[in-house]
């Protein structure tokens, strides 16, 4: 039988040999599926594996702007349309110059088993830019949000394609977009998700990714009868996911005690209080500072640069009980996942989309913590996106109760149909193989059923 998921590997390499995190994604998800395949050879026949690796469609495209100074740059656009057997295409633009197909075909792959997990009908798609908004003033960001937008509005819409936000791309990116959409097709829709609240938006919208993480963290630890009361946790990233990871860390009474950015992390042993937290979204949502400052503000938290080139990431070096990376992919190898452990961590809740490599995540699961991977950990976002398109397609606004208790509910959920997934199919505990295969048996079946398109 490993024969199939070896074959499905080297096609993968050899069609897209260029794109490893893609690569990565399809390897983590084929190998969950043994069992699965071994007792269902209808999803062989049917070639499930094979049509789910190939995008439905890929939109690729020019994007021209002018900076303040008149000067012209192109940078170029992306749209991957994964897969619509369960819903609509639905999943978030990211702007970051490491920004490639590779990558937005690996985010849009992930989409596709996160968004069934999360019981709403929405199929699997992502985009973005190499463009980088990092030092751009708002009129140069808004100049190339509009061109995006130019060429984007033709492929989008509330019932075909539903973007939302992802690295880059927050609520002044989104209110940028939406806003020329509109001026395009001359409609007020819910076209994107992560809207302002004035304008469509959903009440709890910008927390949801990270309060989701929590809460399935929440999930894990009650399985062993324990909460998130007193536990240590280190966040990485200091963005929409990783400040709200630590606000709801902070309402379950845990301490935590570390951000990041791209050029380093704050150590704080004292733990980041909510008037510590406030200051971190002035600095980043408003300011767009970098998180070193904190340890100017804060004399107790010291300050470490990250080399990139190191062979580990020393935030992940700290004694503590949980963790909550919420910053990008792969910044968890081997040997962070190794210091993890040896400082006690045995929770680990993933906000960000695949941020542990595959030997990362072999010795996580060889340690038998509690490992939740991000496309069951962090669907709290694209939940409540959902539930922003329900609201838009009813006209009207749940309060924040209403919402939250939703969200929570998703939550348990994706965690059931994780643990029940898992134990069917032979790997009790096993978060990763339940998340890849409750994910996949409902996308497999709706492509079943709709026969071969
Ligand atoms: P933001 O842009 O708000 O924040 C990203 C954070 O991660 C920043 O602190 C950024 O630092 C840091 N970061 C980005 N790239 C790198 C890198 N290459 N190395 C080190 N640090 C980096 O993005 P989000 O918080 O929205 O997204 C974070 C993660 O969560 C991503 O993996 C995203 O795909 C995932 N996610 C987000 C969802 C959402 O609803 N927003 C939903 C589900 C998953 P700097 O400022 O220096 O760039």
């Amino acid at each position: 039988m490993s024969s199939i998921v070896n074959d499905i590997i080297a096609t993968v390499k050899q069609k897209d040999p260029a794109q490893p995190e893609f690569l990565q994604a399809v390897t983590e998800v084929v190998e969950s599926l043994v069992l699965v395949l071994e007792r269902h050879p209808e999803y062989r026949s049917y070639k499930i594996l094979e049509r789910i690796i190939e995008p439905e469609r890929v939109i690729m495209f020019r994007v021209p702007w002018a900076d303040d100074q008149g000067e012209i740059h192109v940078n170029r656009g992306f749209r991957i349309e994964m897969n619509s057997a369960i819903g609509p295409y639905k999943g978030g633009l990211r702007f970051h110059p490491s920004v490639n197909l590779g990558i937005l075909k690996f985010l849009a792959f992930e989409q596709v088993f996160k968004n069934s997990l999360t019981t709403l009908p929405m199929g699997g798609g992502k985009g973005g830019s190499d463009f980088d908004p990092k030092g751009k003033s708002d009129n140069e960001v808004m100049r190339f949000c509009q061109s995006f937008m130019n060429e984007l509005y033709r492929h989008i819409g509330p019932n075909c394609d539903i973007p939302a936000g992802d690295i880059g791309v927050g609520a002044r990116e989104i209110g940028y977009l939406f806003g020329h959409y509109k001026k395009l097709r001359n409609e007020f829709t819910g076209v994107l998700t992560g809207k302002g609240l004035n304008w469509g938006g959903s009440l709890i919208r910008p927390e949801a990714t990270g309060y989701g993480a929590v809460y399935f963290a929440a999930e894990m630890l009650s399985t062993r009868g324990e909460t998130l009361e007193g536990k240590t946790c280190i966040v990485s990233g200091s963005g929409n996911v990783a400040q709200f990871a630590t606000e709801k860390i902070l309402h379950l009474g845990g301490k935590p005690v570390t951000l990041s950015d791209s050029n380093g992390y704050i150590y704080d042993e004292a733990g980041i209080d909510a008037e510590k937290l406030a200051y971190v979204k002035q600095l980043k949502n408003i300011k767009r500072g970098r998180i070193k400052e904190y340890a100017d503000k804060y004399k107790g938290a010291q300050y470490f640069v990250i080399d990139p080139q190191a062979e580990y990431n020393p935030l992940w070096n700290h004694k503590a009980d949980c963790a909550f990376p919420s910053a990008t992919q792969n910044e968890i190898n081997a040997k962070d996942a190794q210091n993890l452990i040896n400082n006690g961590v045995y929770v680990v809740s993933e906000g960000a989309n695949m941020p542990t490599t595959i030997e990362g995540v072999n010795i996580l699961l060889d340690n038998k913590i509690l490992y939740g991977p991000g496309k069951a950990a962090n669907a709290g976002g694209v939940s409540v996106s959902g539930l922003e398109m329900t609201q838009n397609s009813m006209r009207l606004n749940w309060t924040r109760e209403e919402v939250d208790n939703r969200l929570q509910i998703i939550m348990k959920s994706i965690h059931n149909a994780c643990l029940t997934a898992a134990e069917r199919f032979g790997t009790p505990g096993n978060y990763v193989n339940g998340a890849n295969i409750a994910g996949f048996l409902k996308v497999a079946d709706a492509m079943i059923d709709q026969g071969i398109v």
